[in-house]
Formats: structure tokens, C-alpha cells, sequence
């Protein structure tokens, strides 16, 4: 993923759908790997990492 430059918790998406169990409808919520900006730099930043 880093290649692309996209964050691979989300695969760039930024966000993932999430179920919400008791009111049934999707609903989304930020990556919290990128922050929601589906990028690898900030994915690297948040983990601590920079390779
Ligand atoms: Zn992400």
C-alpha cells in the first residue's frame, strides 16, 4: 500500500462502513488509522512509522 501511497487499514477510502446493531442503517465513521484522509503519509504519521 505504501507504493500507492494509500492507507491500508482503509485502502485510501478514508472511511469504513460500520453497521449500527440497533437502529439498522449503515452509517460511516473516520479511519482512525489515516484519520480519514485515506492517505499512507498519514497512516505512517499516526503509526509512528515513516519506512
Ligand atoms: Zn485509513
Amino acid at each position: 500500500m505504501q507504493a500507492q501511497g494509500k492507507c491500508p487499514d482503509c485502502n485510501g477510502i478514508g472511511a469504513n462502513p460500520l453497521i449500527m446493531h440497533e437502529f439498522a442503517y449503515i452509517d460511516r465513521y473516520d479511519c482512525p488509522g489515516c484519520n480519514g484522509s485515506g492517505l499512507f503519509s498519514d497512516w505512517a504519521k499516526v503509526n509512528g512509522r515513516h519506512s
